[in-house]
């Protein structure tokens, strides 16, 4: 399995000295195989293009999350350009809208995340969106040429089954984490079940978002099978066959992942 969605880069997953490394072990004997941490603001950036280097099947994404926006500098734009060409950098990301928290106003984001699709493009690499309560806006703004030539992925999927199918229309894939083990996460289920599966990718969101029965507690890349096996069951296949097609997937959307993976 691949995490294309974890924060090893977050304070909370590097709580103990060591803490992170045990971490990262329970994960492969749960055979999670790759992992992409995604940055979020320039510290957690830094933090995640350093992981990946150091270690074997990490890749790295990088972006300023729309929290953020306010923080998005001339300094910043210029490490992201810089990043985008660093052989562990599979993605810009995360990146995106967040009209539920609002931290940063609309303008903002819509300005630092339209920035942000521009650098993806000219390095042709594909996105990591964070969308909430915002997909109209995102979507539009995501209807473009470099996305459908360069990909990506609407992270931890919260949307509407028709949304679903037209952020596949776009050329994006659809990242499922903790919530699709939620009762009440219905849209998130039938948009599981509506796209194909070949637009399917596995996360985590870690320290986020954990899945049942861990909901409440801090969520790693351990947990991941039982995102899996929920995914599975929507679809009405074995777990086996939705692993297997969800890492060709990975593989496919980042395409730089592939030579990070030991034994590719
Ligand atoms: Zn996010
Ligand atoms: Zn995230």
């Amino acid at each position: 399995m691949i995490d294309t969605h974890c924060h090893y880069n977050h304070p909370q997953m590097n709580l103990h000295e060591g803490d992170a490394e045990q971490s990262i072990a329970r994960a492969s004997a749960a055979g999670v195989t790759g992992f992409i941490v995604v940055g979020y603001d320039l510290e957690s950036s830094r933090r995640a293009v350093e992981i990946a280097e150091t270690h074997p099947n990490f890749g790295a994404a990088v972006g300023m999350h729309p929290h953020g926006a306010q923080q998005y500098t001339e300094e910043f734009d210029l490490c992201l350009q810089e990043w985008a060409h660093n052989p562990v950098v599979v993605a810009i990301g995360e990146i995106g809208l967040d009209y539920y928290r609002n931290i940063s106003p609309a303008d903002d984001q819509t300005r630092v995340f339209a920035r942000q699709l521009d650098i993806a493009s000219n390095a042709k690499l594909p996105v990591i969106i964070h969308c909430r309560d915002a997909y109209a806006d995102a979507l539009s703004l995501l209807d473009r040429e470099s996305v459908k030539a360069f990909g990506g992925v609407m992270h931890c999927w919260a949307g509407s089954p028709e949304q679903a199918l037209q952020t596949v229309t776009l050329g994006m894939h659809l990242g499922f984490g903790g919530t699709t083990t939620y009762a009440k996460a219905q849209n998130v289920h039938e948009s599981a079940a509506a796209i194909p599966l070949s637009r399917i990718l596995l996360e985590t969101d870690c320290p986020y978002l954990s899945p049942v029965p861990h909901r409440g507690k801090r969520n790693e890349p351990a947990y991941i099978k039982l995102v899996a096996n929920r995914v599975a069951d929507l679809r009405g296949i074995s777990a086996e066959e939705l692993i297997e097609e969800a890492d060709v997937n990975s593989r496919q959307c980042f395409p730089r992942l592939a030579p990070l993976l030991k034994g590719n």
